[in-house]
């Protein structure tokens, strides 16, 4: 079915040029967008700060951005280039009505109603948004080892996501770059389809579980390479191989590869509401009964507030129960009874 776009939107500027909406959606990956297609089909006509270029994984279109070929988006029987799947969702939600702007939100008070956000195109100047509701989509970056030829590769070789492009990797040689339980996670998912994957850490210990270690201790396919850097990744156009070094020795060496992936963490873009939001112990945002947060009116999905599965397909679930959960808040006129009274209760 259908939503006819009947009705005037509620967005309009006031005199200082602050322009009102009653949803603003923080982010444009798989989370920001679904939330930005179910609020604007809601007829909420939602303004989404899509962010601003970057290559770190919190760019417009989010970790997709990043990818190339996503096989497992339900739907795309042959697959989707993640920048091309990206596209879609923005069709989709400016289709409805949604407005997607490439700004970066600098800085939003959550202790005033409406909620009030500086976006990157009023420069250093007086908030340029209030809204009613906000829907923080902010997602997640992979740390990256920062080492050359990484950002040339990714997407043809390196990876940050083995349940995303381990099918890609066959028979090949695959290392994993970290010692924690993420890359030992990787590491035994990465068996199914690799010939051999190496395991390199810094260290000669793992930080990983005890289980998970004995685990790929136990497994046939995966080797350790102890007290080992990377140096620096090879290839022009594909991944061939990378260059490491032997933090004990010094020795530096060529290793033959055919996937790499980095698994050495992930951080929450959390920096916009820290302090305002409650946050979980990890550092990504707390959320309760769907999306709710700490404050009243603030919804969050995705990424940012999900550290267990990290999928396109998670996210833009979780983007949907945000919508909704902000679309029944709204309607349930709790953001009248918030400006009326201050008051922070009736989540
Ligand atoms: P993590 O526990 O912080 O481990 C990161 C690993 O990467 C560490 O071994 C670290 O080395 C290494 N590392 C960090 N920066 C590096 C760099 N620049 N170069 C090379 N190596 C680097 O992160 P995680 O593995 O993503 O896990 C995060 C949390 O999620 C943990 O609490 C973990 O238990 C949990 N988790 C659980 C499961 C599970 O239970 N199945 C799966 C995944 C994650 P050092 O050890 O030398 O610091």
């Amino acid at each position: 079915m259908s939503a006819p776009f009947a009705t005037p939107p509620e967005a309009h500027a006031d005199g200082a040029g602050l322009a009102h909406r009653q949803i603003v959606v923080l982010g444009s990956g798989p989370a920001g967008l679904t939330a930005a297609i179910y609020t604007a089909r809601a007829n909420l006509m939602p303004l989404v700060f899509a962010g601003e270029p970057s290559s770190t994984g919190d760019q417009p279109g989010g970790q997709l951005m990043l990818t190339t070929e996503v096989e497992n988006y339900p739907g795309f029987v042959d697959g989707i280039l993640g920048p091309e799947l990206m596209n879609r969702f923005e069709s989709q939600a400016k289709r409805f009505g949604a407005d997607v702007v490439q700004e970066r939100a600098l800085r939003v008070d959550l202790t005033t109603r409406p909620f009030l956000i500086w976006g990157s195109g009023g420069g250093s100047g007086p908030p340029t948004t209030s809204a009613d509701a906000l829907i923080v989509a902010t997602g997640a970056r992979s740390l990256m080892l920062g080492v050359p030829g990484e950002d040339r590769l990714l997407g043809h070789g390196v990876s940050t996501c083995a349940t995303c492009d381990g099918f890609f990797f066959r028979e090949q040689d695959i290392a994993v770059v970290g010692g924690g339980d993420s890359a030992l996670e990787e590491a035994l998912f990465l068996t199914r389809f690799a010939r051999k994957v190496t395991v390199i850490h810094r260290r000669s210990e793992l930080r990983a579980s005890r289980i998970m270690q004995d685990r790929a201790f136990a497994h046939e396919k995966i080797e350790l390479m102890w007290n080992t850097v990377v140096l620096e990744v090879l290839g022009e156009s594909k991944l061939s191989g990378a260059r490491v070094q032997d933090v004990v020795t010094g020795e530096e060496r060529v290793i033959s590869l055919g996937g790499l992936f980095v698994a050495i963490g992930h951080q929450p873009n959390t920096d916009l509401v820290k302090g305002q939001l409650d946050l979980t112990e990890a550092g990504y945002i707390q959320t309760f009964d769907g999306s709710f947060t700490s404050i009243p009116g603030v919804f969050a999905c995705g990424d940012v507030q999900d550290h267990v599965y990290r999928q396109a397909i998670t996210a833009a679930g979780s983007g949907c129960i945000a919508a909704i959960d902000a679309e029944r808040w709204l309607e349930a006129g709790h953001h009248q009874l918030h400006k009326t009274t201050g008051t922070r209760e009736g989540a």
